[in-house]
């Protein structure tokens, strides 16, 4: 299951941050997640809960941040966010030559520790 390493990578991103830090436990989380990544937020939240439980962050809660796939067309200058996972044309112009520039991420934005 795709969404059961992702949770675990995240949990050892958090773990080596927070031990560095000198911190001991882990409130919250926030994630950034793109639309387009593929990820499942519910499977990565339940994931989450599942591998935490031995961990520094057992008492942490995770938010995830949805952010749609976005981009700019080269044709007409449309700076645009779309609901779709997928887009193959410019939603203003139909044109075919534009940049994705956002609906991939999956960052850890900030966590809560103590
Ligand atoms: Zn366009």
């Amino acid at each position: 299951m795709h969404e059961a390493s992702i949770a675990l990578s995240v949990l050892n991103t958090l773990t080596e941050e927070c031990l560095k830090r000198g911190f001991s436990a882990i409130e919250s989380v926030r994630l950034r997640i793109g639309k387009a990544s593929g990820v499942l937020p519910d499977a990565l939240i339940f994931a989450f809960d599942i591998a935490k439980a031995d961990s520094i962050a057992r008492e942490a809660t995770l938010h995830i941040d949805l952010i749609p796939l976005g981009g700019r067309c080269h044709a007409c200058g449309a700076v645009f966010e779309v609901e779709e996972r997928f887009l193959i044309t410019c939603p203003q112009c139909q044109g075919s030559d534009f940049t994705i520039n956002q609906g991939f991420e999956m960052n850890i934005v900030d966590m809560e520790v103590h």
